[in-house]
């Protein structure tokens, strides 16, 4: 489990970013949740952002797969977080995978302000590829947490989101009907079946 370096509190001077990331249902976003509930307790000034386009469950929450949620502000360009994290001491970002690349600048930036920022997303897209602005703000983060999934096919660990459904866009919203976890021999073996 990630132990914070330390909280903050109210008179921290410096910000730093952490990056939690993994396959689906990985527990990314309950990991997100428990961080960020965890400053709350410490009576922190939290801020939640989510794209706008991920409409899964709940247009204003993040959602877990297991049902955990908290509030949420959905925004459609990485920039409008600037102008809404205010004067929050924390800022989490769930799915950061679907933001454009200008989320990399606005996480140093808020960072270099004094924030802690909490930023979750999938590192690789349905094809295993590297998704999006991931790989940079994994780069510019002072802690990363790779996290695991269990795979459906095998039950060894899981660390590719296999789609189950044949649409080739990168984007595509999806549950459990659409996509699952595999290990990456599973993944593998599934996408020599798919060809
Ligand atoms: P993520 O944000 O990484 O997609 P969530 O935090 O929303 O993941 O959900 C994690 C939860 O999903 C787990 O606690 C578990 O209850 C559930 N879950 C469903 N399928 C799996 C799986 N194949 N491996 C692990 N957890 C799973
Ligand atoms: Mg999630």
């Amino acid at each position: 489990m990630f132990i914070e370096p330390h909280l903050g509190g109210k008179n921290r001077k410096t910000g730093w970013i952490e990056v939690v990331c993994g396959c689906m249902f990985s527990g990314k976003t309950e990991e997100l949740i428990r961080r960020l509930n965890r400053a709350l307790i410490g009576k922190q000034k939290v801020e939640i952002f989510k794209p706008g386009k991920d409409v899964r469950y709940h247009h204003e929450q993040i959602v877990s797969h297991n049902e955990t949620r908290i509030r949420s502000t959905p925004v459609n360009f990485a920039n409008d977080i600037l102008l809404l994290a205010g004067d929050s001491d924390v800022v989490g970002i769930d799915e950061a995978q679907f933001f454009d690349d200008a989320i990399v600048d606005v996480c140093n930036t808020l960072a270099n302000g004094g924030k802690r920022v909490i930023v979750a997303g999938l590192d690789m897209d349905f094809e295993g590829r590297p998704f999006g602005p991931m790989p940079n703000l994994l780069a510019i983060a002072e802690y990363v947490t790779k996290l695991h999934a269990v795979c459906a096919q095998t039950g060894e660990l899981a660390s590719f989101s296999f789609r189950l459904v044949d649409d080739k866009s990168q984007v595509m919203l999806g549950e459990k009907k659409e996509y699952e976890a595999r290990s990456r021999k599973a993944f593998i073996d599934g996408m020599k079946t798919r060809k």
